[in-house]
């Protein structure tokens, strides 16, 4: 179903899948450009169901929006701290305080549909060659942000997970996946979603391939859903 939203006054969708009784775990996909996740979401689910949603406006990774005959754009995975809704809006060239504002309350809006279910799973896709699970090592761009890594040298260093939970990182480890655990005290606040779980102790997955890794993410995802039937 989709659920229409006015931000400023341009409209978006939440495209929401919702079990008929509320599930444990949510799944969403935040960049519409990263279409493989977005297909992942719908072959998974068809082979047993879950709770997603994924955001439909322009098929991009920014969103745009206009506001008081102004254009802003920002990135939907940036927007869940103050810091990063402000780094993101100047990022896409126009800041305002009011659009800040509005920007909260979208997050607001995606905070609201993960809230309840007890284990978060976002999906993403990478296409940067830069951009690897070695990023997230001692010399990598990301590393302020890695507690763990465990890399498996014969896999595909852009398919990989990451989470805020120790207990899903020594599992991941345990099945020799590409892993790394988010340290969620020095982590650099860019306003992520990864961010705004940490913080708060919800725990957080985030399965992210290269895109057109369309078999990798369904194995990641079947590996994970695996892991949480057994905890629970
Ligand atoms: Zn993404």
């Amino acid at each position: 179903m989709d659920v229409e939203y006015l931000l400023g006054a341009t409209k978006v969708a939440f495209c929401e899948h919702k079990l008929p009784e509320k599930g444990t775990v949510i799944v969403l996909n935040v960049h519409e450009d990263e279409v493989t996740s977005i297909e992942t979401l719908f072959a998974h689910s068809a082979l047993a169901p879950f709770d997603f949603f994924y955001l439909k406006h322009k098929g991009t990774r920014r969103i745009q929006f206009n506001l008081d005959e102004e254009v802003f754009s920002f990135d939907p995975n940036r927007i869940f701290t103050k810091k990063g809704r402000k780094m993101t809006l100047k990022d896409g060239g126009n800041y305002s305080k009011k659009a800040r504002k509005v920007v909260k309350k979208f997050a607001e809006e995606i905070c609201k549909r993960i809230d309840g279910f007890s284990v978060v799973i976002a999906l993403h896709n990478n296409s940067d060659v830069n951009y690897t699970i070695k990023s997230y090592l001692p010399n990598g761009v990301e590393a302020q942000n890695t507690k763990a890594i465990h890399i498996n040298p014969t896999a595909v260093a852009d398919d990989f997970i990451y989470t805020t939970e120790n207990d899903f990182f020594n599992q991941f480890k345990a099945l020799d996946i590409n892993v790394i655990l988010q340290d969620n005290k020095k982590y650099v606040n860019d306003g992520s979603l990864s961010v705004y779980c940490g913080k708060r102790g919800i725990p957080y997955i985030n399965i992210e391939t290269e895109i057109g890794h369309f078999d990798a993410q369904m194995t990641l995802l079947s590996a994970t859903f695996k892991i949480l039937e057994q905890k629970s």
